[in-house]
């Protein structure tokens, strides 16, 4: 059995690694390109939200690669992500790739979680269930490490020494962690690159702005489909912080093990003046972790939303009275196959000249730099 699996920002790394413990082929598609959303547009229903084609062309590349089985996370609720895998197997089929679907429901109890494990243990027959357990527990821990490393950089960027410095490390951690096999020799490289980021010079002094990134969770996440918004922010001198991260999202699904605590109540807390009630996606997160980071030291949110994603569709409309009530700039970037990257950074940058006058302004006129 070959295993393909589309991406989402780095989570390939731990479901690669977790495959490879498993003994199971892992086929990497190429990480998302132009390529992946036009293959993917082409065979997609038009008004369907950008992560569904993306993730449809990562298949298809994954195919071509030679995998015959696709292995994809699914789940009911209000927004379209339950309905992802069979509408693509469909898709596929209809196309010429018979290729196997092997989903797996997000889980929020014991009995979810055990038919998880039931479902990794019916693609690798030959491991005990302990393996498994085990080796979802690295794959947990991978996730948190890569997470972790990719907020340093968004810390470092802003404030290194010798321009591009971050962004070439970062580019030698991705190409050579895909080339590497198992736990082990992965989390080497993890620790490795985490060594050389931490001893990146940077200037200590540097004042920058802080801008938080709120939205759905995959446009976030995916850097090709948010043109590598936070490599920009950061490349301006600006320090962006994910509110969302797939090891967050995972903790908050494995919330009921009583020593696993996400923050997703007090963000459901926060987020209860303006939504209560869960609207599928990140909607409520949208709007808890604007409101929180408030009282953070934020100067400002981007928010980024597919175009036609429900969700976030009425999260954005509730943004308005917030920006007024709570006094804080949030700019929306609404993302599909046709966003054009000028205007899209005419947008950014305005909306930067903003927050940073306000700045000044807090800081009594004194002056700010942000590129
Ligand atoms: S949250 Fe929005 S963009 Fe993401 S899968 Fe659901 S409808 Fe699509």
């Amino acid at each position: 059995m070959k295993i393909t699996f589309p991406h989402m920002g780095t989570t390939y790394i731990p479901v690669k690694m977790m495959l490879d413990e498993l003994n199971i082929e892992a086929i990497l598609p190429p990480n998302s390109n132009k390529r992946t959303l036009e293959i993917g547009t082409k065979i997609s229903p038009e008004a369907i939200c950008v992560p569904f084609k993306i993730i449809t062309g990562n298949i298809i590349e994954g195919i071509e690669l030679g995998a015959n089985t696709v292995f994809m996370l699914t789940g009911c609720g209000p927004c379209r992500f339950g309905i992802f895998s069979c509408l693509q197997e469909e898709i596929l089929k209809d196309i010429g790739y018979p290729v196997e679907f092997i989903t797996a429901d997000r889980f929020s109890n014991y009995e979810g979680l055990k038919e998880f494990i039931d479902r990794l243990k019916e693609v690798s027959e030959s491991n005990s269930t302990i393996k498994i357990i085990n080796t979802i527990r690295k794959g947990y821990k991978m996730l948190h490490e890569v997470d972790e490393l990719a907020e340093l950089t968004n810390k470092i960027r802003p404030r290194e020494v010798r321009k591009g410095e971050v962004d070439k490390k970062w580019f030698n951690f991705e190409n050579e962690i895909r080339k590497t096999y198992g736990y082990k020799a992965m989390m080497n490289i993890i620790n490795k690159y985490r060594y050389e980021f931490n001893n990146i010079e940077i200037d200590q002094d540097k004042d920058c702005l802080k801008i938080g990134l709120v939205g759905e969770i995959y446009t976030i996440l995916e850097s090709y489909i948010n043109l590598y918004i936070e490599r920009k922010l950061g490349n301006m001198g600006i320090e962006v912080v994910r509110m969302a991260s797939a090891s967050e999202f995972v903790k908050e699904q494995l919330d009921f093990i009583p020593f696993l605590k996400s923050d997703k109540k007090k963000i459901y807390r926060a987020a209860a003046r303006y939504l209560d009630i869960p609207i599928g996606g990140h909607a409520i997160h949208t709007i808890g972790n604007i409101i929180r980071g408030t009282n953070e030291g934020f100067d400002g949110f981007i928010h980024l939303l597919p175009f036609t994603c429900m969700p976030e569709i009425v999260a954005g409309s509730i943004l308005p009275t917030i920006e007024k009530e709570q006094n804080i700039p949030i700019l929306s970037l609404v993302l599909d196959e046709m966003t054009g990257e000028t205007g899209y950074m005419t947008r950014i940058e305005a909306f930067i000249d903003v927050v940073q006058k306000r700045r000044e302004i807090k800081n009594e006129g004194k002056r700010l730099y942000w590129n």
